[in-house]
């Protein structure tokens, strides 16, 4: 099994407004996103040959994630949600990328230093009481 992460930085803000302490005020964090992606092979013919992917095709597909959402948004607006927390911007950017990223196994969000939440899905499982079927339209409302 071949392992590939790619980090990505943004700074964002937010408000975890049911936290019992300090968070529940707005702030911001200079975030990390670490995508992983997994394969058993290598591609075996032409420019990518020896790779599981090229980590500029990782970029490509996080980019828009990055503009669009992310990177100095205020991520209770973008994320449509009340309670942005490092585990749900991992879990959200993981449905957001797996549509369009192939082999993508983990996402992981930095929110500190010293903090992380990772998203690694286990098939079948459902994360959020209101997940939809299709494993779309998660919010903690
Ligand atoms: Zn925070």
């Amino acid at each position: 099994m071949f392992t590939l992460e790619k980090r990505f930085t943004f700074e964002a803000s937010h408000c975890l407004h049911h936290h019992d302490s300090k968070c529940n005020r707005l702030h911001g964090h200079s975030y990390a996103l670490v995508v992983e992606v997994t394969a058993e092979q290598l591609v075996l013919d032409g420019p990518k040959r020896g790779m599981v992917m090229d980590f500029d095709d990782i970029t490509t597909y996080v980019r828009p994630l990055l503009v669009d959402y992310l990177d100095h948004h205020h991520l209770n607006d973008t994320l449509g949600t009340d309670s942005p927390t490092a585990e749900f911007i991992a879990y959200w950017a993981y449905k957001y990328l797996q549509a369009h990223l192939p082999h993508l196994s983990a996402v992981t969000v930095e929110e500190t230093p010293t903090t992380r939440a990772t998203y690694r899905p286990r098939p079948g499982a459902r994360v959020l009481p209101n997940e939809g079927e299709d494993g779309h339209a998660a919010t903690l409302r």
